[in-house]
């Protein structure tokens, strides 16, 4: 990290916020489809998959993008229809165990 960054690029300013105003409505669309995404159970990358530390139980993209679990230990890697659930801001609790985990935010 260069700590003379912000110095250099004062003089910018001006047109960093004309871009900033043009960006604020792809940004807005951007937040919207994430929404809908999530609504519809895609998962959309806002923080790390769960792997439970009590048991096998992992979290996993789908093909179509989709959430989905498995039990590592298992020969099957479809998903098991299970989902580990939202207890706090970045706590998710596992469905088959019960152990808290800690959620990375990416
Ligand atoms: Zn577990």
């Amino acid at each position: 990290m260069n700590h003379g960054t912000h110095k250099k690029h004062k003089n910018r300013d001006n047109s960093l916020s004309e871009l900033a105003q043009k960006i604020k409505p792809l940004a807005e669309d951007i937040i919207w489809i994430q929404k809908q995404a999530k609504s519809l159970g895609i998962f959309v990358n806002d923080r790390g998959l769960l792997e439970c530390t009590g048991c096998d139980l992992v979290e996993d993209v789908a093909i179509d993008g989709s959430l989905m679990t498995y039990h590592k230990e298992s020969n099957d890697m479809t998903d098991c229809g299970l989902r580990f659930e939202k207890m706090d801001e970045n706590e998710y609790r596992c469905p088959v165990c019960g152990t808290v985990l800690k959620a990375q935010f990416l």
